[in-house]
């Protein structure tokens, strides 16, 4: 390995762009034309955003006509976590929004709630979202307030651990709620069906998938329950999300969809085996690391460890240096390493931090043997010190 070549091991902040959605990309910014037009270069480009539409609803099982584009998850989130709903033309208001205590941000800052109509759902010691503590919230939600709101995450973006979603569904719909999921680090690593999961709302991100970044989609099972949009103006996507769209990131965003729906198993295994044969590897190299969520149904592709006295930020540098990029979490802000709130709600030692590998279609053998080679030397470093 030359000094400059890289191990890249962080596909959860972001996956490394497909070249089919590059070349979709390239495509359609050659493409002139606003999709909004009546002519034909309008009406081409109209064409290709419909069809990112379908492409990114089959990814998901859902209607084309039920996706709404965004600028990415974080957008998508904020439209959809908001007491301002219409049923039909009907206001309806939401009451209050209950919230998993292991959602990225995006959702755990409650949207468009105000901070006292927001309350956290706990998770058990194994990072799955309480459902004894849900119903208990829930029976005491105040309906004169409005309808009770819940969101959880299908997959968590550090541990990978999946949440118990469909029965979260049972639970806010015998309470008269709305159930929102978010799919981002879900989507293309386990099968995802809006119908399945029996969620009312579901949100996708395209860098996840292999796409560019600054696209998304908030996804609905129907049409009669839908938030006040977040952005007015134009009246673009149906009025829920104005602002001319961005053709080059849906038809991106659409290539990796298709990517990420097709051969979804055989790829799965490839990326497990490779993900186990690195968590063996380590267990090899030291009986001291830990690896969260081991025994707990996990997306295939993310590994989250800790080593006692090793703190991420350190343990994040020190695989840098290697020329390994792992993350300490999740990076989602300007390159702050803080406390791993993931690992305070699984009740952790929260300040020893953990570390995370997350593998995509791309990793390969050599990837996790640099990374263990990589581990090894960390470990005896440590020892020596
Ligand atoms: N939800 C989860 C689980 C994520 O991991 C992320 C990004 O890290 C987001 C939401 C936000 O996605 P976006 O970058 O598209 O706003």
């Amino acid at each position: 390995m030359t000094k400059t070549e890289r191990t890249y091991l962080d596909w959860n902040a972001t996956a490394p762009l497909l070249p089919a959605a590059r070349q979709a990309v390239l495509a359609a910014l050659d493409m002139t034309g606003n999709p909004s037009s009546v002519h034909g270069e309008g009406r081409a480009l109209r064409m290709l955003v419909e069809a990112a539409r379908r492409d990114v609803a089959a990814l998901v099982g859902a209607a084309p006509a039920h996706v709404i584009f965004t600028s990415g998850a974080t957008e998508a989130a904020n439209l959809v976590l908001t007491p301002d709903y219409r049923m039909g033309r009907t206001p309806l208001a939401v009451g209050h929004l209950y919230v998993s205590e292991i959602e990225h941000p995006a959702l755990r800052e409650g949207g468009r709630f105000a901070r006292e109509d927001v309350t956290t759902v706990p998770v058990t010691r194994a990072g799955i979202v309480d459902l004894d503590a849900l119903e208990t919230l829930l029976q005491g939600h105040d309906k004169a307030k409005g309808l009770p709101m819940v969101a959880v995450m299908l997959a968590n973006n550090e541990t990978g651990i999946l949440q118990p979603v469909k029965a979260t569904a049972e639970i806010a719909h015998r309470h008269g709620g709305l159930l929102v999921v978010d799919a981002v680090q879900a989507a293309g690593r386990v099968p995802v069906d809006i119908e399945v999961l029996e969620a009312d709302f579901l949100i996708l991100s395209s860098h996840k998938l292999g796409g560019p970044k600054g696209a998304g989609a908030l996804v609905s099972r129907g049409e009669v329950l839908m938030p006040a949009p977040l952005i007015r103006g134009g009246g673009q996507e149906k009025g829920h999300r104005s602002g001319t769209e961005n053709p080059a990131a849906l038809a991106g965003f659409a290539a990796a969809a298709r990517f990420a729906a097709a051969d979804l198993a055989a790829r799965n295994a490839r990326i497990a085996a490779l993900r186990d044969g690195l968590e063996a590897g380590m267990r090899i190299a030291t009986n001291d690391v830990i690896v969260h969520g081991v025994d707990a149904e996990r997306v295939p592709n993310t590994s989250f460890f800790s080593l006692p006295g090793l703190k991420s930020e350190t343990g994040q540098i020190a695989f840098d240096l290697e020329g390994i990029a792992i993350s300490a979490g999740s990076a989602c802000s300007s390159g702050k390493v803080g406390q791993s709130h993931v690992l305070t709600a699984m009740g952790f030692d929260a300040a020893l931090g953990g570390l995370r590998v997350s593998l995509g279609p791309g990793s390969t053998e050599a990837d996790v043997d640099r990374f263990l080679a990589a581990f090894s030397r960390i470990v005896s470093r440590r020892r020596a010190a």
